[in-house]
């Protein structure tokens, strides 16, 4: 893929350093026009850099079945000439930790930003992570659309929640299509169920919206549970003998309990994404009849 220093524009030819300049002017924002190759007409973006002239690339467009890898490309370079744009040393594909990591975009010296578009492991997850601890860089992961957060949390969504003090427990996610990141925060789990509730903000790939989401400092909604509905998700479980339902049913019937003998408080106590559940959290702390 060869870099471009011009690109077409509503059919005229326009340069990228021009491009770069009325960005950085605040006329118009990044990538919010559709450039083409004069060549191929294909679509291709705008890069800006700190250490070299801004220029555009290919759009990548992978044959089908590769959707990952072209939501992978095309996410990295958006967020690299956005946070480029907002200021920050951004850099693609750096090795870190005597070439053990690549980080995807490396923010700045202490801050890595890894997408992830394809399915990921634990175990590979766990040795990212930790080598990024080692070299005490701030790993942030952005999931792609296979890993969105909905209204049901997966465990293999698990890996990527964060906990900072101005967002709580936080999501992020990118769209490359929409140009645009999507923090999720505040994110609660329901008592007994797998549902969520979270806030979100949108920030468009660009140096305001980068900055925008920088010094987000959103104010946090107090969300509500119907203890009684968790109560009777819990009774339909252990009903029809879910995995779920028959450890809570084991767990009842060691503490000589029936359902009724839980008190009701403990379905309105709101967890965090993955925490063990209401129920046996209460239990566990209960001696058994066999102690
Ligand atoms: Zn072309």
């Amino acid at each position: 893929m060869i870099n471009l220093y011009a690109a077409l524009l509503n059919e005229k030819l326009v340069l990228a350093i021009e491009e770069e300049g009325l960005v950085r002017l605040k006329i118009k924002k990044l990538n919010s026009d559709e450039y083409r190759c004069p060549h191929c007409q294909k679509r291709v973006i705008l890069i800006v850099s700190q250490s070299k002239a801004a220029f555009f690339k290919h759009w990548i467009h992978y044959q089908d079945g590769q959707g990952e890898k072209e939501e992978h490309h095309n996410s990295k370079m958006l967020l690299k000439a956005a946070f480029t744009a907002a200021g920050f040393p951004a850099q693609t594909e750096i090795p870190l930790a005597d070439g053990q990591l690549r980080a995807d975009v490396l923010v700045s010296s202490k801050i890595a930003l890894e997408v992830q578009c394809a399915p990921l492991s634990d175990a590979e997850f766990n040795k990212r992570h930790r080598l990024y601890q080692k070299i005490n860089v701030l790993d942030l992961w952005i999931v792609g659309s296979r890993h969105y957060l909905k209204q049901r949390i997966k465990k293999t969504q698990l890996i990527f929640f964060r906990e900072s003090q101005r967002w709580g427990c936080y999501y992020l996610e990118v769209d490359p299509q929409k140009n645009q990141l999507c923090l999720k925060y505040n994110i609660w789990q329901e008592p007994v169920t797998r549902k969520l509730r979270y806030q979100q903000a949108r920030f468009s790939l660009d140096e305001f919206g980068v900055k925008k989401f920088w010094h987000f400092k959103p104010v946090f909604k107090k969300f509500t549970v119907n203890s009684q509905k968790q109560e009777e998700y819990l009774r339909q479980q252990m009903r029809t003998k879910t995995e779920f339902g028959l450890r809570i049913a084991a767990q009842l019937y060691d503490h000589h309990f029936t359902l009724e003998d839980l008190p009701a408080k403990i379905f309105q106590k709101w967890r965090k994404p993955g925490q063990i559940d209401a129920v046996s959290f209460y239990l566990q702390k209960k001696p058994t009849a066999l102690d």
